[in-house]
């Protein structure tokens, strides 16, 4: 190991944000990366390929600073980026063959269990969907072909907590291997460090971190079998982000650790005030001690996050009301931008209709909390 790796080595997050994935370019000097568009690289006389890159779906340079920067920031030997969550996700699915079966949570990201009850299914994968707050559901569910075990802590949109290590434990037991969808949490969980064998990121959300890019990652643990596998079908099926997509998540990952910082204390703040507001019936936050996973999360996360989900006195009609009068929260899906925003979230087509009506789902950005609070105390009364 050579000076530079053992002082990266030992670097800490903040650090790692700033500098994984990042070189001065050795042709002029700049120290923000070009974006390499190019989809091919010339081979020498002798047949070789110099810089190592060939094709762009199978290498690119940008793709390549993005995945040793997002392997290096939780902690995991490599990584796969692909063109969106869903595609990373759907990479993983694809690594299993027909007859295998996985256990998902039941509230896992309604894409996530799209993508298995309507393709999956059919090539003949089998799946047990259960309630992964209860350990002995997760044992009970487990069968001699299962192979995979996913995980999604903190839940969407019920802000559920998983006891991570727990199923981890389970899983490997079953010689199973453990995914965790860590979208909600980077940064301040670390799924690897507590047993998962591969982490999926939706890059659209907190690492992205600005709502101008879609993106996703696997993140393997070891350079096992498994990802070995994924990595095969990211060139082969080629569901990849372009040079320019992973610059732009590159470019978010290097303020992440502060902005999960700011993220969480405003959300703390605002669920505070929520909490004891008389027209709020209740707040689902892991901060707050009435919480169910609230000494779990304690445990395995070093702050709560950023995603509030809480519900209104009054039903649906009260929730629409309530999203309709916020001047600074922006009425929109999605989350982990800059921005706050507000979200009905049963009224999203193809929503589990164990959603609560009265839900409303808050993403809460980098304002001042009090503007924050000032809006929604308006938007509530
Ligand atoms: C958004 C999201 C996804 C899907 O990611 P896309 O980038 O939208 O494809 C997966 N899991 C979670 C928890 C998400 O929030």
């Amino acid at each position: 190991m050579n000076d530079d790796a053992s002082a990266r080595a030992k670097w800490r997050l903040e650090t790692l944000a700033v500098h994984a994935g990042h070189a001065v370019d050795p042709g002029t000097g700049a120290i923000s990366a070009p974006i390499n568009l190019s989809t091919t690289f010339e081979r020498a006389r002798d047949g070789t390929y110099p810089s190592g890159y060939v094709y762009s779906r199978s290498n690119n340079p940008n793709r390549e600073a993005l995945e040793c920067a997002l392997a290096a920031l939780e902690g995991g030997t490599d990584a796969s980026a692909f063109a969106s969550g869903i595609a990373a996700g759907l990479a993983i699915f694809q690594s299993l063959s027909p007859g295998d079966h996985v256990v998902m949570p039941s509230d896992a990201y309604h894409g996530m269990t799209k993508l298995v009850r309507d393709l999956f299914l059919r090539w003949g994968v089998e799946a047990s969907f259960v309630d992964m707050t209860q350990l002995s559901t997760v044992q009970e569910a487990i069968r001699p072909s299962t192979k995979l075990v996913w995980v999604e802590t903190p839940s969407n949109p019920l802000v559920k907590i998983v006891d991570l290590a727990a199923v981890a434990r389970i899983a490997h037991e079953a010689h199973a291997i453990c995914v965790c969808d860590n979208t909600w949490a980077p940064v301040i969980q670390r799924p690897l460090d507590l047993g998962a064998d591969l982490i999926l990121h939706s890059t659209t959300k907190y690492i992205g971190g600005h709502c101008d890019v879609t993106g996703g990652v696997v993140i393997a643990k070891t350079a096992g079998a498994a990802f070995t596998r994924i990595r095969e079908i990211q060139g082969t099926a080629g569901a990849v982000p372009s040079p320019f997509d992973c610059w732009l998540v590159l470019r978010g990952l290097r303020t992440l650790p502060w902005r999960m910082r700011a993220h969480t204390g405003n959300a703390a703040s605002v669920a505070t005030f929520l909490a004891s507001h008389p027209r709020v019936e209740c707040v689902h936050y892991p901060s707050l001690a009435s919480h169910p996973g609230h000494e779990i999360a304690a445990k395995q996360m070093s702050s709560f996050g950023g995603m509030i989900a809480f519900e209104t006195k009054g039903g649906s009609d009260a929730a629409l009301r309530t999203a309709a009068k916020t001047r600074l929260f922006l009425r929109a899906t999605s989350l982990g931008g800059v921005e706050s925003l507000i979200e009905h979230r049963a009224s999203i087509a193809g929503e589990d209709p164990r959603t609560p009506q009265s839900l409303l789902r808050l993403s809460i950005g980098l304002e001042h909390p009090d503007d924050l609070i000032e809006d929604l105390d308006q938007a509530l009364s």
